[in-house]
C-alpha cells in the first residue's frame, strides 16, 4: 500500500499526523513552520492535497481548508485513501495582508522553486519536493482580488481530461477553460502527471459564507466520487464555460452594476453604468456576448480600463 512520506515523516495507513516543516525565521528570528495536516484511511485508495492561502490575503480559501479538516477531526469518516491538507500556505501574506511574499513575489508564479532562490521560490521548491510527488490529486483554494468577486468555479485546462472529470465531480456553479500558466503550482502539478483543480471564490480580505461553504460541499461531492467518504450534498447546475473574457470600463466614473455573480445576460444588454460624479454623463457598459456572470468588480470608483465584469461563454 502506498504511504505518504513528507519531510522524512512516515504516515501509516489509519494515522493521523500533523507535521510543522520548518521554512524560514523572521527578521526578529521567529521560526516560520509550515503546518501540514494528514489523515489517512487505514484502506488504499487515492492521496489528496486541499491547500488554501497559496495568497496570503486569499481568507476563504484558508477557511474552506481549516474547515475541512474541523470535519474530518469531528466525525467525517475518511473510507479510503488519505488526505494531506495545507490551509496556509502562505503564512507570510497572511501575516501582511498581501497577495506576495514581502519582496512582492507571488508563490504561485515562483514554481517549481528553487532550494537557494527567494522566499516564494524556496516554498514552491519545497511543495514540489514533498508535497506533488505524494499527491494524486488535488485542489487549491483561492479568490478573486481586492474588491474582485467569483461566483464559485472551478479552473481547469479542458485539454487535460482527468481535471475535467474531477471539476465535474466538485459539481459548482462553473467550469471555466483556463490555460496553464508558466511557473504555477497547477501546471508544476500536472508536468508531473497530477491534477490540481483551482477553486474561485469570493474576494480577497473578504470572508464569504457561501463561497466557503460551497468549497466544502464540492470538496465531499469529489471525495464522494472518488469513494473517500460516504456523503455529499447535491451538486448545483454546473455550466462548462469554454471561454472567458474581462468587460472592462470605457470611461472613469462612479460604477453601478445591474448584475449580479451567477446572471446569464445576453448579447447588447445594459449591465452596469458609469456616471461622472455630478450626474452629467452616464456611459452605459454593454454585453457584446451572450455569457454568464462569473465575477463582478465591487469597486464603485473605477478608472478607465478597469476589469468590471468577467463574463464566461458556454
Ligand atoms: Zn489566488
Amino acid at each position: 500500500m502506498k504511504e505518504v512520506q513528507i519531510n522524512g515523516v512516515r504516515v501509516r495507513p489509519g494515522q493521523s499526523v500533523n507535521i510543522e516543516l520548518p521554512i524560514a525565521k523572521l527578521p526578529t528570528h521567529t521560526l516560520i513552520d509550515l503546518p501540514i495536516f494528514i489523515r489517512s484511511s487505514k484502506n488504499e485508495g487515492p492521496v489528496i492535497l486541499i491547500s488554501g492561502g497559496v495568497h496570503g490575503d486569499e481568507i476563504n480559501g484558508v477557511v474552506t481548508a481549516k474547515k475541512i479538516l474541523e470535519e474530518l477531526d469531528h466525525g467525517l469518516e475518511l473510507l479510503r485513501g488519505t488526505l494531506i491538507i495545507i490551509p496556509l500556505v502562505n503564512i507570510y501574506g497572511f501575516l501582511s495582508n498581501s497577495r506576495t511574499f514581502p519582496d512582492g513575489r507571488d508563490l504561485n508564479r515562483s514554481f517549481p522553486g528553487n532550494k537557494k532562490g527567494s522566499l516564494a521560490s524556496r516554498i514552491a521548491f519545497i511543495l514540489s519536493q514533498e508535497i506533488i510527488p505524494q499527491i494524486d490529486f488535488g485542489i487549491d483554494f483561492h479568490t478573486g482580488g481586492r474588491m474582485l468577486s467569483n461566483q464559485p468555479q472551478i479552473r481547469v485546462d479542458f485539454k487535460d481530461k482527468m481535471g475535467l472529470e474531477l471539476a465535474n465531480a466538485f459539481g459548482t456553479h462553473f467550469i471555466v477553460n483556463s490555460k496553464h500558466i508558466e511557473k504555477s503550482f497547477r501546471k508544476t502539478a500536472f508536468n508531473a502527471r497530477k491534477h490540481l483543480l483551482v477553486y474561485e471564490g469570493g474576494e480577497s480580505m473578504r470572508l464569504d459564507s457561501y463561497a466557503i461553504e460551497e468549497g466544502i460541499s464540492g470538496t465531499k461531492r469529489l471525495l464522494n466520487h472518488l469513494g473517500m467518504i460516504g456523503i455529499a450534498p447535491d451538486s448545483k447546475n454546473t455550466v462548462t464555460l469554454s471561454q472567458s473574457d474581462w468587460v472592462r470600463a470605457k470611461a472613469s466614473g462612479i460604477f453601478y452594476s445591474s448584475v449580479k455573480l451567477g446572471d446569464y445576460v445576453r448579447k447588447g444588454e445594459i449591465m452596469a453604468r458609469i456616471s461622472d460624479p455630478y450626474g452629467q454623463v452616464v456611459v452605459p457598459v454593454k454585453s457584446g456576448t451572450n455569457g454568464y456572470v462569473i465575477g463582478l468588480n465591487n469597486n464603485p470608483v473605477i478608472n478607465v480600463g478597469d476589469a468590471l465584469i468577467h463574463l464566461g461563454k458556454e
